[in-house]
């Protein structure tokens, strides 16, 4: 290393920041050239501006010293940026490399979408975030070597415009974890396998950086604070032998290596004993180590991770400088930054002038964060200069305890008061004669998972009521007509369950939190989900009650169109939880069962609307599962206990539905068992119905619709391959319990295809009847 690139570790940095844009000017750029409108130039003028302007304005809060602003930059996901740098192509896509052998923005996104002939690649939830990252495919086949530039390419535009950025990549040891084998690979094959081989292409790309200027790089290894599948020795053996190379490059910055999500229990340990120069741990979800753990660590830099990056929360300034005193006490050099990037939360509160000065005042976006880092840091470095800070912080802190809405009597003593019965419903037996009696299906009955498609006059009336250009009785007026409309379709279509198309919402948990006490919404607060896709959690931030019928004018007005059980539609709890940011001042399964409360109160008001048959939508059950396996049990304990919370008040006769969105039942077929619901709707098109192999060894007793449309695409399965697919299922499932819908909701589809996808279905369930 050279004199000029042993600059210390700055003080006040973010571990990473959204990269979406503040306006979500990328998602409006790479949608522009996906769609042919802007060319490359523009593309790439756009992301620089983004760029330009996150280091300036983090440069603006304060965090100025050299290395503090993360090149987190990425044009659809981070974990493909490594493996286009690492040339990691799976061969199914042929050649995508250019003449050059880069890997240029066209085949980058041609790995994130796929193309006529190739899936994209998988995607899957990064950590326990809601962001996905596109899943690399490793072989014995790849061939890794150093295929884009871009990396240090951001480096040195940032450095022209006179600010050092800190380069940001995936480390090797989690790039390889979170890898899944190659269809080409063999049985046994695990991609860590490949260390050794990804290790020059980093080495090569350290060189690069180090010659450009840059004096540190941030690796990160989330995987490390994660129970995995391979062996706790393994994974410590890879890091160790990763490090030695990284760190015996002959031209390299500083290595600072983050571990957010959790704490890094033992894999501390081999971290220390590397000669990396800086570690991350996140001391905001995971624990303090002990001394003895961080004297390991040596002359290295502590990054104390002490700011919540994940949610969005003002932080208690207090308690983080408590947690740094103790971590100086053991650490020698100590450095402040997030938990985690910033990424997972929007810009700035100060672009939600709607929400209450109160509320605001007790959130942090990331621009917020920025400054609660850099506080922290000053006070590492003079406690008195940080003390209006962190009284004000203190005093938010506190008058938030004592908030109107924050803790309301009611809803507590409504809690307190619960007893085992309130979560458990008649036996399945007693409620399934019920229900025959009260619904007279015939067997193999059909029905559809809730929403219809949302087209785009659905939307802009949406949108012109929203500003006032429609009124709400004229709105109202056009969603009972779209409702009518899909009434009409689905008795003539032949459907034995009907749903009313969910066509006045505009989410299912945003229209949930819209009408329910405790929560507020945002209008900027935009954070990336995947690529170009962006979410607008809502904000649960007080004690969850209904103030009035949510959902019951809508499925009274379709029931009453039709002598068919006309099915309601909520959204669970835990998924209401999963898709929002969530009040960190109580356990989550306090307010699950708050949310759990007011759908129980919905779903009375329901039946007494004469409405049959209720789905609760849990999707995101799987979701929020823990990242440490000792952490399950208690996480499907209140999940569980909220859905069920939610639904066993409902009569015998009532039938209770719940949807899943995917098939993977693994870890958690018991909790959906413990949902106890009497019908549970699945994805299992895509997968041919292996699911009900899964339900079969079970033994799995109540109703189950797997999926046999999968409504992920505009293709119409034909009857045929539907008759198919419900053949197999009734030789492993009682046909009996049995149900025919599709794989989810039908809102992103156009009606075309949904009408004659839908006739198929009912045909082929024509036939399997026949047979039975
Ligand atoms: N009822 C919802 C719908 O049909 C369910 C969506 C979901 O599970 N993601 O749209
Ligand atoms: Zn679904």
């Amino acid at each position: 290393m050279t004199e000029q690139n042993l600059t210390q570790f700055p003080a006040a940095s973010l571990l990473g920041y959204p990269r979406i844009g503040r306006r979500r000017e990328l998602k409006k750029a790479v949608e522009a050239y996906w769609a042919g409108k802007i060319d490359a130039a523009a593309l790439d003028a756009a992301a620089k501006d983004i760029q330009l302007t996150t280091a300036k304005r983090l440069q603006e809060l304060g965090l100025n010293e050299a290395a503090a602003v993360p090149g987190t930059f990425s044009f659809y996901d981070q974990v493909l940026d490594a493996t286009a740098h690492l040339g990691a192509v799976p061969a199914r896509f042929g050649q995508l490399l250019n003449a050059e052998g880069q890997l240029d923005i066209d085949g980058y996104f041609t790995l994130a979408r796929g193309n006529k002939e190739q899936q994209p690649l998988e995607m899957t939830k990064w950590f326990d975030t809601n962001y996905h990252y596109l899943v690399p495919e490793i072989g014995p086949e790849t061939d890794f070597k150093l295929a884009s530039n871009r990396i240090v390419e951001e480096f040195e535009f940032a450095l022209a415009n006179g600010i050092e950025t800190r380069p940001y990549i995936v480390g090797p040891v989690t790039y390889l974890l979170l890898s899944k084998a190659s269809d080409d690979a063999p049985a046994d094959f695990a991609p860590l396998s490949r260390l050794e081989d990804i290790l020059p292409v980093y080495v090569e790309l350290l060189g690069k950086l180090a010659a450009a200027g840059a004096s540190w790089i941030q690796l990160d290894e989330p995987a490390l604070v994660v129970d995995q599948d391979t062996p706790a020795a393994e994974i410590q053996a890879a890091t160790a032998r990763a490090y030695e190379v990284l760190s015996g490059a002959a031209a390299r910055p500083q290595l600072f290596v983050s571990t957010p999500y959790g704490s890094l229990d033992g894999q501390l340990g081999t971290l220390a004993a590397t000669n990396i120069d800086a570690l991350h741990i996140d001391v905001f979800k995971g624990a303090v180590p002990s001394a003895a753990a961080l004297a390991g660590l040596g002359n290295k830099t502590l990054v104390a991770g002490v700011v919540d990056g994940h949610n969005i929360w003002r932080n208690d300034l207090a308690v983080s400088a408590a947690k740094l005193d103790e971590l100086k006490a053991a650490a020698g050099k100590l450095a402040v930054s997030t938990s985690t990037s910033t990424q997972h939360v929007p810009h700035d509160t100060a672009e939600e002038t709607q929400l209450s000065a109160q509320l605001r005042s007790w959130l942090a976006f990331a621009d917020q964060k920025a400054v609660e880092v850099k506080v922290l840091a000053d006070y590492l470095a003079n406690p008195a200069s940080a003390k209006a800070a962190i009284d004000e912080a203190s005093a938010v802190i506190a008058s938030r305890a004592t908030a109107e809405g924050v803790q309301r009597a009611d809803v507590r003593a409504r809690t307190a008061a619960l007893t085992e019965a309130d979560f458990n419903r008649s036996e399945y037996s007693v409620r399934e004669a019920a229900q025959e009696a009260a619904l007279h299906l015939p067997p193999l009955p059909t029905t559809t998972i809730g929403s219809f498609p949302q087209t785009s006059e659905i939307r802009s009336a949406r949108a012109r009521n929203n500003k006032g250009e429609l009124s709400n009785e004229q709105y109202e007026q056009l969603m009972k007509d779209e409702i009518k409309r899909v009434v009409e379709l689905q008795e003539e279509l032949g459907y034995d369950v009907l749903v009313h198309g969910e066509p006045e919402r505009n989410d299912m948990v945003q229209y949930f939190a819209e009408n329910l006490e405790g929560f507020d919404v945002t209008v900027h607060g935009w954070v990336q989900s995947y690529g170009s896709r962006c979410t607008r959690p809502s904000i649960l931030w007080g004690d969850v009650t209904r103030s009035a019928p949510i959902t019951v004018v809508w499925a009274e007005y379709a029931q009453s169109l039709t002598s068919k059980p006309m099915k309601g539609m909520l959204t669970g709890p835990v998924t209401i939880l999963a898709w929002s940011f969530v009040r960190d001042d109580q356990p989550l399964g306090e307010t699950a069962n708050q949310v759990g409360l007011a759908l129980r109160d919905e779903i009375a008001d329901l039946e007494a609307a004469g409405i049959k048959v209720i789905q609760v939508d849990e999707p995101a059950l799987r979701e929020l599962l823990p990242l440490r396996k000792a952490d399950h049990a208690a996480y499907l304990k209140w999940s569980v206990d909220s859905f069920r919370l939610a639904t066993a008040g409902a009569g015998d006769a009532t039938q209770i539905h719940t949807h899943l969105c995917y098939s993977e039942f693994g870890v958690i077929i018991d909790a959906i068992d413990g949902l106890d619901a009497d019908v549970t709707s699945i994805e299992a098109a895509r997968s041919r119905m292996e699911v009900v192999h899964d339900l079969e060894a079970h033994h799995f007793g109540r109703g189950v619709g797997p999926g046999v449309y999968d409504i992920h695409s505009p293709r119409v399965p034909g009857e045929a391959e539907v008759t198919e697919l419900l053949s197999t299922a009734v030789k492993h499932v009682p046909s009996r319990q049995l149900w025919v819908n599709p794989d989810c909701g039908l809102k992103t589809r156009g009606y075309a295809e949904t009408e004659e996808s839908l006739r198929n279905l009912v045909k082929a369930t024509k036939t399997v009847r026949a047979s039975l």
